[in-house]
Parts: structure tokens; C-alpha cells; sequence
């Protein structure tokens, strides 16, 4: 199974696809993930990349395209993954396309979690104070400006994704708003194989048996 899960920040892709990741047992990659490793570890890529995710503008195409070419190549990731906050823009969907092209695979769906942005924000601070009152510390991106940036660099950048994966048939749209449960249960439904979908795979199985 291989998956992209799309939305704004704040609109629980990350608590989605863990949940993906423990039900199909593959890895969630999370570029956001990734870059936060690289910033931590003082990596040259994680140096450059800290004051730009700190503002919560996007980092460079070309950096992330290469880190998820290095990640989707490792062992553990031939059996499927999910993309997590990855492409975020047209150009890294592109990218994709073709390293996946290369490989001979393609993505099974991808899920694009639909919110109502006002309400992101309230959850987006309500996420933080719970952090706090956890003793947890805040991501640096996690304020209210910051958060405006990423909102803005997601209209601008990101929506069009949809639009892109939408036009070649692979968009499912979820209600990002509804309880975790409820959202889990719709991207369930919506992974679920139609029977237009069975029927071509068994053609394709029996004709592969018959000419081969
Ligand atoms: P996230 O945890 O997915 O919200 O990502 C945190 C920050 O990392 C974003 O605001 C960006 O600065 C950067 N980032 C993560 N994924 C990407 C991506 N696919 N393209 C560009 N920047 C990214």
C-alpha cells in the first residue's frame, strides 16, 4: 500500500497515518519528521532548513525531493508506505510521480483530510497548551504566526496538489473534521477496494495466467 495523506497543518494527517502505519504495518514518512531529525542533528540540510520551517515557509523543493528519494529506497519502505506532509507542491507531486515511475509503481490513493480553517487554528493552540500542560515543549511553528505562514504556504502551494492528484483520479476526500474514530473509519471505507477496482485486478491476474 502505498498512500500520500494530504491537508493543511493541524489537520491530523500525522495522527491518521500513525494509525495507517500500525494497521498495514509499513512506514509513515513524514518529511516534517524527517527535517525536524535534520535541524536536531545539525545536519548541513537540517542548518539550512531550521529559520525556514521556523517561519513556516517551505523548504526548497530540491532538499526534500532528495530525502524522500533516499527514504522511499530503504528496505523497510518496499513493501508500501505513507507520505506524510509530502508533496506539498506540484513540483515535489511531479518528482514523485517519477521516482515512483522508476521503480514501476505507483500510489494506491491518496487521502486529502478537508478542514475548516478557522476552527485549525483554535486546535492548533489547543495542541500546544496541551503540550505545555504535558511538560512537553512546543514546536517552534507552533504559534499563532507561524501557523498564519504555514496556513498561507498551504493555500498557495499545497492545494493544488489536490487539484493535481484529483485530475488523474487518485483523490479521495475525507471530513478532517469529525472525531479521530470517524476519520479513521472514513479513510477505511475510502481505502476500500470498489468492485470496479476487484474485478480489473482479477481480469488483469487472469489474463496474466492465460498469456503467460
Ligand atoms: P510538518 O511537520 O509536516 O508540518 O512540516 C513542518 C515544516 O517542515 C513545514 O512548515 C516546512 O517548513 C517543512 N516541510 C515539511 N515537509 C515539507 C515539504 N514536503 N516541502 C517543503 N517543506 C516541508
Amino acid at each position: 500500500m502505498r498512500l500520500v495523506i494530504l491537508g493543511p497543518p493541524g489537520a491530523g494527517k500525522g495522527t491518521q497515518s500513525a494509525r495507517l502505519r500500525d494497521k498495514y504495518k509499513i512506514p509513515q514518512l513524514s518529511t516534517g519528521d524527517m527535517l525536524r531529525a535534520a535541524v536536531q542533528a545539525a545536519t548541513p540540510i537540517g542548518l539550512k532548513a531550521k529559520a525556514v520551517m521556523d517561519s513556516g515557509r517551505l523548504v526548497p523543493d530540491d532538499t526534500v525531493v532528495g530525502i524522500v528519494a533516499d527514504r522511499i529506497s530503504e528496505p523497510d519502505a518496499k513493501a508500501g508506505f505513507i507520505l506524510d506532509g509530502f508533496p506539498r507542491t506540484v513540483k515535489q507531486a511531479e518528482a514523485l510521480a517519477e521516482m515512483l515511475r522508476a521503480k514501476n509503481m505507483d500510489l494506491d490513493a491518496v487521502i486529502e483530510l478537508k478542514v475548516d480553517e478557522e476552527a485549525l487554528l483554535a486546535r492548533i493552540e489547543q495542541r500546544a497548551r496541551e503540550t505545555v500542560a504535558g511538560g512537553g515543549s512546543v514546536r517552534a511553528d507552533d504559534n499563532a504566526e507561524a501557523f498564519m505562514a504555514r496556513l498561507d504556504a498551504y493555500r498557495a502551494q499545497t492545494a493544488p496538489v489536490s487539484a493535481y492528484y484529483a485530475e488523474k483520479g487518485a483523490l479521495k476526500t475525507v471530513d478532517g473534521m469529525a472525531p479521530i474514530d470517524a476519520v479513521s473509519a472514513a479513510i477505511d471505507d475510502a481505502l476500500r477496494p470498489t468492485w470496479a477496482h476487484k474485478v480489473g485486478a482479477f481480469l488483469r491476474r487472469l489474463a496474466s495466467r492465460l498469456c503467460g
